[in-house]
């Protein structure tokens, strides 16, 4: 099949209070296909100068939307998720062109975000307090309230899964929102903010494009309560130096380097596929959930690598608004880069290269930010590849047969996001997941998200939870209310 012609958002500019402004300082940046290299169009740009009506609007939006009755807010929540259902190839084409993700991954991102806003829009009468016995002469309850104006600050490798569909928990527990858009791949959340107008009151939902420093400016503003950041570990620093100066509420959702733990009673060609699929090739593993750590027992360790090669070489990298593309690109030059000069590390110190290392060769993608899938074996360690966290196709296999030792590599990182343990002895795979420092751990599988569950790291991979109750319930604060009834 071919590629797809896109509809891009005709908002470019900022969006708030159920408006669109051109940026104060009237700049413009260009946003490109990093599949292509093409420029795509130009949007505006929001600087620190756009922050104080950003937030006043969200604040004046917060005055209403507090008030709306939760199951009036759970069926305004309910139409947002049928428009994106409405909507979600295209915004899953738009996803694929500024984010260089294939369509069918996005066209999974956008239903699954539909998903969130109806699983929020059931949860709003669970935002419960408690009632403490004080006898006949007195009531003491307490309720949940919102915060107020929530700053959503989103990554790139999902765009609209970190935007729009990030709202919904705020939205649904009476927050307002400014949503900072990646710079990378603004388009599809301008999308949103087109399809939402008017569905929700002026200055509840709200979508800026910029750079750091306008994020660092939101985030610095007073009229923000929270602030919401899926992002890198030293961007996760950042706000929370920021947020200290008024103790802002934070909910950090950050890297990971994660680890994927095999004893050799597993299958091979089980596992094999797991390790393959468990490190988001796809979408050039810039996934934060990604298992760029493959620590395979001696044992199974050779039976597993030589089922690699076969496996990996499915992932034919494409453009990505063409349906039959099965990997998309890294985002930008950065991106490429960085990759490379890992790459290049690895080859330094001493790893062995199993597949991949290089760009594809196919003349169509010359242009294009795409890396193949890479694989080192004979990993340790001390190596850059094992320690830091690339967000790109690289993954690392280390040997091990000590237990202890494995552990001990695996815990010694700073990030604990996910990690995956595969052996049939399920009261071993059990005991191992306990001494695991990660939030969020499978047993036989990877990747998988079960919405209810909470996702969020140990660590420095974060601080709170989402896609779960209690990610709706830390957008709110409990109030505690003591009545004397013998006035
Ligand atoms: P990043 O931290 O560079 O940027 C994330 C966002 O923060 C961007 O919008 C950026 O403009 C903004 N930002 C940067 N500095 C800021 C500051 N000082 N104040 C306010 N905003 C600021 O991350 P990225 O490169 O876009 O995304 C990749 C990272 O995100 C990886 O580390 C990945 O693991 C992580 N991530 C985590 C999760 C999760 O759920 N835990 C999910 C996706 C991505």
């Amino acid at each position: 099949m071919s590629e797809q012609k896109v509809a891009f958002p005709d908002g470019r500019g900022l969006f708030y209070g159920g408006k669109w402004h051109q940026p104060i300082e009237g700049k413009t940046v260009e946003v490109s296909n990093p599949a292509t290299g093409e420029v795509i169009c130009s949007i505006g740009e929001a600087t620190a100068a756009d922050v104080r009506p950003a937030v006043a609007a969200a604040e004046e939006g917060f005055r209403v939307w507090r008030d709306v009755k939760p199951m009036e807010r759970a069926k305004i929540l309910r139409e947002l998720a049928a428009i994106v259902r409405a909507n979600a190839r295209e915004l899953a084409l738009i996803d694929a062109t500024d984010g260089g993700n294939p369509i069918n991954e996005m066209m999974g991102d956008a239903m699954g975000c539909a998903m969130i806003y109806e699983y929020c829009a059931g949860l709003v009468t669970e935002m419960k307090g408690v009632s403490v016995p004080q006898g006949p002469d007195a009531v003491s309850f307490s309720v949940r309230e919102p915060y107020g104006v929530v700053a959503c600050i989103a990554p790139f490798n999902h765009p609209l899964g970190f935007t729009v569909a990030r709202a919904a928990a705020p939205l649904a527990t009476g927050n307002t929102v400014v949503i900072k858009s990646p710079e990378q791949a603004p388009l599809s959340a301008l999308r949103g903010a087109e399809l939402f107008e008017g569905l929700l009151p002026p200055g509840v939902f709200n979508v800026l494009s910029g750079g750091r420093d306008f994020g660092a400016a939101l985030v610095a503003d007073p009229g923000v309560a929270m602030i919401a950041l899926t992002g890198s570990v030293p961007t996760g620093r950042a706000i929370m130096r920021s947020a200290a100066d008024s103790l802002k509420r934070v909910l950090l959702e950050l890297g990971g380097k994660n680890a994927f733990i095999v004893f050799p009673d597993s299958d091979p060609d089980k596992v094999a596929q797991a390790m393959v699929s468990g490190m988001n090739y796809t979408w050039s593993g810039q996934s934060c959930g990604s298992i760029s750590r493959a620590f395979l027992h001696a044992d199974i360790h050779d039976a597993v690598l030589e089922r690699i090669p076969a496996l990996v070489a499915k992932y034919k990298p494409g453009i990505p608004t063409d349906p039959a593309t099965t990997m998309g690109s890294l985002i930008d030059g950065n991106a490429l880069a960085r990759v490379k000069s890992y790459i290049a590390s690895a080859h330094e110190e001493g790893a062995r290269l199993v597949y991949g290392g290089e760009q594809p060769k196919d003349p169509a993608l010359a242009n294009g930010f795409f890396m193949l899938p890479t694989i080192f074996a004979d990993v340790t360690m001390d190596m850059r590849i094992a320690r830091e966290e690339i967000f790109g196709p690289v993954q690392s296999v280390l040997k091990w047969s000590d237990e202890e030792e494995m552990l001990r590599q695996v815990n010694q990182l700073e990030y604990g996001l996910t990690c995956a343990v595969w052996t049939r002895d399920i009261a071993k795979a059990h005991r191992i997941v306990s001494r695991v420092e990660a939030g969020y751990c499978w047993i036989n599988d990877v990747s998988r998200h079960a919405l209810g569950s909470p996702f969020g790291g140990y660590k420095q991979s974060g601080i709170g939870r989402e896609e779960c109750l209690e990610g709706l319930i830390s957008f709110t604060q409990e109030k505690n209310v003591f009545i004397n009834l013998n006035n």
